[in-house]
C-alpha cells in the first residue's frame, strides 16, 4: 500500500491555535497525534496534540463541532477510557477523523472559525494535563531489527560470531509484558534481582548495578486478525494505526545471568515507558522512505516478508535522540546532555510491516493496541548507538557530563529523555513529543 499524502498534509496550512505554527513544534496541523489526558485526576479523555495545547474531544463532540461516525468514535473512546474502539474501526475511519480534525483546526476554514470562539472549552494548556498510555495494551512483542545494535551487541559477547546466521532470514522478537508499560513522565524504580557477575562466585540478589535505557520505535496495531489468519505483508500496513517511541529500560546485570536459554524475563519486565502521542499512519505518509541497511549480497527476504512497496516505502525517515540530565545537572539547572542521535531508517533490518507479516505467519492474532517495539534502534556510527551498554561498549569507555560526572550505566536520579522527529523537504516537519522517565533507587 503506498501511502497516500492529501490535504492534510499541505505544508501551508496553518492552525487558529498559535504555537502549531512554531517551526520548532513537534505538533503542527499536519500532524494531528492522537492520544488520552485528565486534568487534576479527573475521567481520561481522547485529545488530539496540537501546538502546545490539548484539543479535547469529548468537548469538540458535545459543541457538536464533529458528527456522524467520527462523534460516535470520539464516545466510544471516552467511555473505553482508550483510543482501541478508534483503533478497531480501522484505517478508513481513521483517516477520515484526521481529514475533520485538520478542518476543525485549520485557520481557513469555516469549521476552523467556529471553533476558535469555543477556544477556552476546546483546548487544555498540555503543561496542565497528565498524558497517560494512549491505548490499552494487551500484548507487547519486542524485536531486534536494528541490524547495528545485533552487531554491537554479537561482537561484545562473541567476537567471532557477531552477527546470528538467523538474523538476515527471520525478524527476531520476544514476548515483553504488557502490565508493566508506563506513560512519559512517570518513575521508574530501579529493579532488584539475581546477578551473577563473576563466574567464581556465587549468585547474589540485589538492586541492579547495570540498569540501561533502549531507545525504540513502538508499532501500535489498529485493526486485528482473526486467530489462524496471517496478515499479507501487502495488507499489513492497514493493521498499524500509527508509531510511538519507546523506553525498554534493561538491567543488563540481571539480563546477562538470566537469558539463556530461554532470552529477556525479569531484565526488561519491570517497566517500559512510551510516549504519550500516537503519531498516526497518516501523519507519516510524507516520510517513508526506503530502508537503507540492506547490501546486494544480503539474501532477499522470503516471499511472505517480501512485498514492491514494501521495499520503496516501508520505512519512516526519523531523526531519534536520546538525552540525560543528571540530579546534579538539575540541580545546577543545565540543558540536558545529548547521549546520542540516530536515524531509524539506516538503523533497522526490517520493516514494520515485515514485523506485522512474520508476527501473525504462524495464526497468531494481534489485537487493537497491540505494540510490537523494534528493539534498541542503533546506528553504524557511535553516536548513535541507542543504548548505554553500546554506547559506552560495556562502561570499558565512559561518557562524561558537563558536570565532570561519568556514566557507564544509569544512576538514580538521571533522567532520560527520548525525541523523534520527521523532516522532508516541502513538508511540514512532525514529532512525536517525548518519551521521559527519571531513575530511582
Ligand atoms: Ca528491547
Amino acid at each position: 500500500v503506498i501511502p497516500a499524502i492529501d490535504e492534510t498534509h499541505n505544508s501551508e496550512l496553518r492552525s487558529w491555535v498559535d504555537s502549531a505554527n512554531t517551526p520548532t513544534t513537534d505538533f503542527p496541523v499536519q500532524n494531528l497525534a492522537l492520544g488520552l489526558f485528565r486534568v487534576m485526576n479527573g475521567r481520561a479523555r481522547p485529545g488530539v496534540a496540537i501546538g502546545d495545547q490539548i484539543l479535547d474531544l469529548t468537548a469538540v463532540v458535545d459543541l457538536k463541532l464533529l458528527d456522524g461516525a467520527e462523534a460516535r468514535l470520539v464516545e466510544a473512546c471516552a467511555s473505553d477510557g482508550a483510543l482501541n474502539p478508534l483503533l478497531a474501526a480501522g484505517p478508513e475511519q481513521m483517516r477520515s477523523l484526521r481529514s475533520a480534525l485538520s478542518l476543525l483546526l485549520r485557520d481557513d476554514s469555516a469549521q476552523g472559525r467556529t471553533a476558535r470562539e469555543h477556544t477556552a472549552t476546546l483546548l487544555v494548556p498540555t503543561v496542565d494535563a497528565e498524558l497517560l498510555v494512549p491505548v490499552r495494551i494487551g500484548d507487547y512483542s519486542d524485536f531486534y531489527t536494528s541490524i547495528h545494535h545485533a552487531s554491537n551487541v554479537g561482537r561484545m559477547f562473541r567476537p567471532d560470531n557477531a552477527l546470528l546466521p538467523n538474523y538476515k532470514w527471520v525478524p527476531i522478537g520476544y514476548h515483553g509484558r504488557a502490565s508493566s508499560i508506563i506513560p512519559s513522565g512517570e518513575g521508574v524504580h530501579r529493579p532488584s534481582g539475581q546477578t551473577r557477575d563473576d563466574s567464581r562466585a556465587l549468585p547474589v540478589f540485589g538492586p541492579s548495578r547495570r540498569l540501561d535505557y533502549e531507545l525504540e520505535v513502538g508499532v501500535i496495531i489498529g485493526r486485528g486478525n482473526a486467530l489462524g489468519a496471517p496478515i499479507p505483508i501487502a495488507s499489513a500496513d492497514t493493521h498499524i494505526a500509527g508509531l510511538c517511541l519507546v523506553n525498554d529500560w534493561s538491567a543488563r546485570d540481571i539480563q546477562t545471568w538470566e537469558y539463556q536459554p530461554l532470552g529477556p524475563f525479569l531484565a526488561k519486565s519491570f517497566a517500559t515507558t512510551i510516549s504519550p502521542w500516537l503519531v498516526t499512519l497518516d501523519a507519516l505518509a510524507p516520510f517513508r522512505v526506503p530502508l537503507a541497511t540492506r547490501g546486494p549480497d544480503d539474501p532477499a527476504p522470503l516471499a511472505y516478508l517480501d512485498d514492491a512497496s514494501d521495499r520503496s516505502h516501508g520505512g519512516f525517515a526519523i531523526e531519534l535522540s536520546v538525552w540525560l540530565t543528571s540530579a546534579p545537572m538539575r540541580e545546577a539547572k543545565r540543558a540536558p546532555f545529548l547521549v546520542s542521535t540516530g536515524r531509524y531508517e539506516s538503523s533497522v533490518y526490517w520493516t514494520p510491516a515485515q514485523l506485522v507479516a512474520h508476527h501473525t505467519s504462524n495464526g497468531c492474532n494481534l489485537r487493537p493496541g497491540d505494540l510490537l517495539a523494534t528493539g534498541t534502534v542503533s546506528g553504524p556510527t557511535p553516536e548513535s548507538r541507542g543504548c548505554l551498554l553500546e554506547r559506552t561498549w560495556r562502561g570499558s569507555e565512559p561518557l562524561t557530563l558537563p558536570t565532570g560526572e561519568t556514566r557507564r550505566f544509569l544512576e538514580d536520579g538521571d533522567e532520560v529523555s527520548m525525541r523523534g522527529r520527521c523532516e522532508r523537504p516541502g513538508f511540514r516537519p512532525i514529532g512525536f513529543g517525548e518519551c521521559r522517565g527519571i531513575v530511582s533507587g
